[in-house]
């Protein structure tokens, strides 16, 4: 396990799912974690209390009120970038308005916050996105502008690795597949479609997804960037 005392940590959507998982897991390696949430007050206060982080509300898909946080914050080790929505459904029917809200928080927000925290993180930090599998597989229907949303990502992390990389900042994307949170839950309605892409026919837990992030964020993972890892159960093998 890593340890990551002493290292500020921002987590982009700590309050739930993934997020809170990520939360948990630096905490409990000693990092000073600042977390995100916008929806969900009380889940982001419980988990502060139990992790001894700080929550602060802040919309991910409000870029400026965003970029000026993470400003505010000062130098950070690491940036995970986990906010994310879904936005299912007939695209003929989905309000244009809302399609653009999910690109802002999916995809735009990723670009922002990164560019932010690289004006101060120190030589060696880490960015880290939470992707999709969707951006390699979408087997689906209604799920076009997620998959899009997560796709641009796998670019992004190629081309921010470049901009960084004399800095040994490392950026890159883990690319969950069906994961047991609120979005997506292992008793939901849907698990028997998905299960059925997968070769490991379960559900992953947000402390899996947690684990490969902190790889990345730790002293081993110095050489990798501008990856994509999928952590899927084989979903989109
Ligand atoms: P959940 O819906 O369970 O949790 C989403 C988290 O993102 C919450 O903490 C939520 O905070 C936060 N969030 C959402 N919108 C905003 C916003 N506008 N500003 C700030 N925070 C926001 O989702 P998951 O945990 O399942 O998903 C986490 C990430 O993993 C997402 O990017 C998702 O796309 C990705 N993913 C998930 C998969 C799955 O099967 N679960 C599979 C592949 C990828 P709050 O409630 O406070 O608004």
């Amino acid at each position: 396990m890593s340890s990551f005392h002493g290292k500020s940590v921002l987590v982009l959507g700590g309050s739930r799912g993934i997020g809170a998982a990520i939360v948990r897991r630096f905490a409990a390696d000693g990092a000073k974690v600042v977390f995100t949430y916008f929806s969900s007050p009380d889940d982001a206060q419980a988990l502060a209390a139990e992790t001894g982080s700080r929550a602060l509300r802040a919309d991910s898909g409000e870029c400026d009120a965003l970029i000026a946080l993470i400003v505010s914050l000062g130098p950070l080790d690491v940036l995970v970038v986990n906010s994310g929505i879904l936005g299912a459904g007939d695209p003929l029917k989905m309000p244009p308005d809302d399609i653009d809200r999910l690109f802002r928080i999916n995809t735009h927000a990723a670009y922002h916050a990164a560019v932010a925290a690289a004006r101060t993180m120190p030589d060696g930090g880490r960015i880290i996105f939470i992707g999709s599998a969707n951006a390699d597989s979408m087997p689906m229907s209604g799920l076009a502008a997620y998959s899009a949303s997560k796709a641009a990502l796998k670019g992004m992390v190629k081309g921010l690795a470049r901009d960084f990389g004399a800095r040994d900042i490392t950026v890159n994307v883990v690319q969950p597949g069906p994961t047991d949170t609120d979005m997506n839950p292992a008793d939901g309605p849907l698990k028997d479609v998905m299960h059925d892409f997968m070769a490991i026919k379960r559900h992953a837990t947000g402390a899996e997804i947690a684990g490969l992030v902190a790889y990345l964020a730790g002293p081993e993972a110095g050489i990798i960037t501008g990856a994509a890892y999928n952590i899927d159960g084989g979903f989109a093998a």
